[in-house]
């Protein structure tokens, strides 16, 4: 009897995890290439058919305008027929794939660790934040913690904040300077007071990333979206780099700002207190 039960596993093969998964990634990844091609031949229509449409009305012909209309509505309904169809094929998988995890065992979260990619397409994401929200989001947050973690330790009374590769801009929205470019090195660095706040208990950009993630749990592409925008949001996450004009605008202490610039560019630290103001 035992024998027999073994010889049943094994035969079904076609059954397995990892046969499924592969099923499902197959499906899952041919989804917005199918959309994209349609909706991309669908384009191109109304493109065609705007010219006789053009043609049509300014030469007052009935048939070439009458002609692009239809190509137009023709090309509209393709749209819609392929985004509702889209819809239909994605809540098809998501319930099998439900339906499988409830009937063979599955854990859903393993499924969606077998089914994820990384950046996951639209498709993609729509369908294992439907499986499992919250291992989607696990994966999503260390894959992003592995891309840009910096080993070794930070100073104490510091935070980290990458600066530029290369040079940086002026990047003050109150200053009226067409971002004028501040050499490597170079610059005033503005730390404002609600960056300190932000950034006392989150001191290196992995705790910053797992502070965002958590607090935008709920949407786990959103926190996927703030990881990438860490670096432009400056004078929320980080400190902002200035020109003189700025920094006399602000009238932030000018040796201090200087300072605090030179050492970032050099480190990547920045101090855990905002900029002295010398005169309002
Ligand atoms: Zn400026």
């Amino acid at each position: 009897m035992k024998e027999k039960a073994t010889i049943q596993e094994t035969s079904t093969v076609p059954d397995s995890f990892e046969t499924r998964t592969q099923k499902w990634d197959a499906e899952i990844g041919s989804i917005d290439k199918w959309v994209g091609r349609l909706q991309g031949g669908g384009a191109i229509a109304i493109l065609v058919g705007l010219f006789p449409l053009w043609f049509g009305l300014s030469m007052y012909e009935m048939a070439p305008a009458v002609v692009g209309i239809l190509v137009i509505i023709a090309a509209a309904a393709l749209l819609m027929q392929t985004t509702r169809v889209r819809k239909e094929k994605i809540k098809k998988l998501i319930s099998d794939i439900q339906q499988t995890c409830q009937e063979d065992g599955f854990d859903k979260a393993e499924v969606v660790k077998a089914l994820f990619r990384k950046p996951p397409d639209q498709a993609r994401s729509e369908i294992l934040r439907a499986v499992d929200l919250n291992a989607l989001a696990r994966l999503l947050s260390s894959a992003a913690a592995r891309a840009t973690s910096i080993p070794g330790q930070i100073p104490a009374g510091y935070f980290e904040s990458q600066p530029p590769e290369s040079d940086g801009l002026c990047s003050d929205d109150e200053c009226p300077c067409a971002s004028t470019l501040i050499l490597r090195g170079q610059g005033y660095l503005y730390i404002p007071p609600g960056v300190v706040k932000m950034r006392r208990d989150a001191r290196t950009l992995n705790d910053l990333r797992i502070k965002l993630a958590r607090t935008t749990r709920r949407d786990p592409l959103a926190s996927d979206f703030r990881y990438a925008a860490l670096v432009p949001r400056q004078g929320v996450y980080h400190p902002i780099l200035m020109c003189r004009q700025g920094a006399e605008r602000r009238g932030i202490d000018l040796d201090v700002a200087a300072k605090d610039a030179a050492y970032w560019w050099e480190t990547g630290f920045v101090p855990l207190r905002p900029t002295p103001i010398v005169k309002a």
